[in-house]
């Protein structure tokens, strides 16, 4: 047998889930709310999260009295992004997939983490941006690295004040997370701010560039969102889907689709030469170095 086509012994890791619902799904009025469930981990995203997520895209587009859907995270933070570091961090649980990969867990070396994003991460974030109801991401607190993919997924995004952004995954020797539309969401030399400093970025400053909708406060979030949800309800079912797909069509001619493809390889060649050079796809980081990280420059940046 080629050397290249061995399988792997699965990894064996111990997975203790907080919850069995990692998402909640309710439906007011015309919208369904897919809430990530989350809090104690500020809505770190496990496989068992995403494949929840998805499941509820799936109930959502299947509801037809659901028009469109909010994507919001319970608790004081939106999303913290990937699962890097809790108790029910499963990246080497087996799941019946929903795009058409192979399981990830038997597979060797650098094939193990590009088929398992290939599923969870690009492959879902494609999915979600394309189901044919308005979805709008009401965004409060953190909105980092992985969190960014769910918020711009969504075809509006509603942010509270002192809502912020960022992708600190260059501190990993990795260029920006999974699902690159950095550079469609931010003016090009802002996005390479944005991920070679990886520094965060405030609702009011993502708004000024177009990148949020409409600003609101912890307090009016919630009322803002279902008002415009509400709003989107009483347009054509049809228009829409139609409108969403015309203009997710223009930012692929302006080549996100292609731009993403050839970032998820650069990616994934970061998380090789990592784990060539310190056994660690993450450059040896994980959720507390990189919190630890992440605070330390927040307060060097205020000092100053
Ligand atoms: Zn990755």
């Amino acid at each position: 047998m080629n050397e290249l086509d061995r399988l792997a012994e699965p990894k064996q890791a111990e997975i203790v889930y907080e919850t069995d619902e990692p998402v909640r799904y309710e439906v007011v009025g015309p919208l369904a709310h897919i809430i990530m469930n989350r809090p104690k981990y500020n809505n770190a995203q496990n496989s068992q999260m995403t494949y929840a997520l998805d499941a509820a895209f799936r109930r959502a587009v299947d509801d037809d009295d659901v028009r469109a859907i909010v994507l919001r995270g319970e608790g004081k933070h939106f999303s913290a992004g990937h699962d890097i570091g809790t108790p029910g961090r499963d990246v080497t649980a087996s799941w019946d997939r929903q795009m058409l990969v192979p399981d990830h867990t038997n597979k060797p070396g650098a094939e193990f983490l590009y088929t398992r994003e290939h599923e969870v991460y690009i492959g879902m974030c494609r999915r979600w941006r394309d189901v044919p109801k308005p979805t709008i991401a009401a965004v409060q607190g953190a909105c980092v690295a992985g969190g960014l993919m769910l918020a711009w997924v969504c075809d509006l995004i509603v942010a509270t004040d002192d809502a912020f952004f960022q992708d600190p995954v260059n501190r990993m020797g990795i260029p920006g997370v999974e699902y690159f539309a950095h550079g469609f969401e931010l003016p090009p030399r802002i996005a390479k701010e944005f991920i070679l400093l990886g520094e965060r970025l405030s609702a009011e400053r993502a708004y000024n560039f177009g990148m949020v909708n409409r600003l609101s406060t912890r307090e009016t979030l919630l009322a803002d969102v279902q008002k415009i949800g509400e709003e989107l309800a009483t347009r054509p079912r049809l228009g829409n889907w139609l409108t969403k797909q015309a203009l997710n069509h223009v930012e692929d001619l302006r080549g996100k689709r292609t731009a993403t493809d050839a970032h998820f390889h650069m990616h994934h060649f970061a998380h090789a030469q990592s784990d060539l050079v310190s056994q660690n796809s993450l450059g040896g980081m994980d959720a507390k170095s990189m919190a630890a990280a992440n605070k330390a420059a927040a307060a060097e940046k205020k000092g100053k």
